[in-house]
C-alpha cells in the first residue's frame, strides 16, 4: 500500500531532476558565456569603443550554444561607466528563459537573471588596492631623473633638466619631431635605439657618442622613481607642486 503512493512520487521526483539538471547546466553556460564575452570587450575597448559590440556578439553566441533556450535578452547594458571611483566599467544584466517539457508532459520553465560587472582594461597602473584611497595620480604623474648621475628626481622645469637633453628611444614621432644630428651622423640610428632631445633649444636627435650629449634624463612615473631610491630634488622640489 505504501508503495503505491511513495513509488509514483519518487519516479516522479527523479524525472524533474533529469529535467532541471541540464538547465542548470545551461544557466552556467549562458553566464560562462556572458563573463567571457565582457573579458573580451574589456580588452577590445582599449583600443576601439563600440558599445554595441557587446550586445550583438553576445546575442549570437548564447543562441548559437544554447539550443535548449526559449528567449534571451539583455536587460540592462552599460558600456564605460563611472561608478564611485572605478571608471571604465561594463556592466551586463541578461535573462535567459528555459521551458522544457519534462518526460510526463508537464511543461516547467525556469527563468534566469544574470548580471555581471568587468572593468576594461584602463591602461594605468595601480599598485594600492582597490578601495583604500592611494595617490596612485601622483604617483603616475611624470618626474626626471638623471640615471647615471644622482639619486633625484626634478621637474620639467628644472633647471638641471633645461640645460640637459633627455634620451628617448627613436620612434617615427622623434623622426617628425627632431632632425638626425650629421656631426654624429644619426640618421643612421634605427628605430628603437636610445637617441637624446634637447627639448627647450635643440632641434636634433643624436646618438650616444655625440659629443653633445652629456648628462641626459629620462622620464619616469614618480612612484617608480621613489621605488628606485630617489628623492624630490632640492632646486625644484621634484615638480611636487601639482
Ligand atoms: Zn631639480
Ligand atoms: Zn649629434
Amino acid at each position: 500500500m505504501e508503495a503505491v503512493i511513495i513509488v509514483p512520487v519518487f519516479i516522479i521526483s527523479v524525472l524533474m531532476m533529469i529535467t532541471i539538471i541540464p538547465v542548470m547546466a545551461d544557466c552556467e553556460n549562458v553566464i560562462f558565456s556572458v563573463c567571457d564575452e565582457l573579458r573580451a570587450e574589456s580588452v577590445k575597448s582599449a583600443f576601439r569603443q563600440n558599445p554595441a559590440a557587446l550586445p550583438v556578439s553576445l546575442k549570437l553566441r548564447i543562441k548559437e550554444e544554447n539550443s535548449r533556450m526559449s528567449s534571451f535578452h539583455m536587460r540592462f547594458y552599460r558600456y564605460l561607466y563611472t561608478d564611485g571611483e572605478l571608471d571604465g566599467l561594463l556592466q551586463a544584466d541578461v535573462r535567459a528563459v528555459f521551458s522544457e517539457k519534462n518526460p510526463i508532459g508537464i511543461l516547467s520553465s525556469v527563468t534566469f537573471d544574470g548580471c555581471v560587472r568587468a572593468r576594461a582594461f584602463t591602461g594605468k597602473l595601480h599598485k594600492t588596492p582597490p578601495g583604500s584611497s592611494g595617490d596612485d595620480e601622483e604617483d603616475d604623474r611624470i618626474v626626471y631623473i638623471f640615471p647615471e648621475w644622482g639619486t633625484k628626481y626634478h621637474d620639467r622645469q628644472c633647471s638641471y633638466v633645461k640645460a640637459s637633453c633627455q634620451m628617448v628611444y627613436l620612434s617615427q614621432t622623434v623622426k617628425g619631431s627632431y632632425t638626425p644630428c650629421k656631426l654624429c651622423d644619426a640618421s643612421s640610428a634605427r628605430i628603437g635605439t636610445p637617441v637624446f632631445c634637447f627639448q627647450e633649444s635643440g632641434r636634433a636627435y643624436h646618438v650616444a657618442d655625440c659629443r653633445v650629449v652629456e648628462r641626459y634624463y629620462v622620464e619616469i612615473q614618480k612612484g617608480k622613481a621613489e621605488e628606485q631610491g630617489y628623492s624630490p630634488c632640492s632646486k625644484c622640489g621634484g615638480g611636487g607642486h601639482g
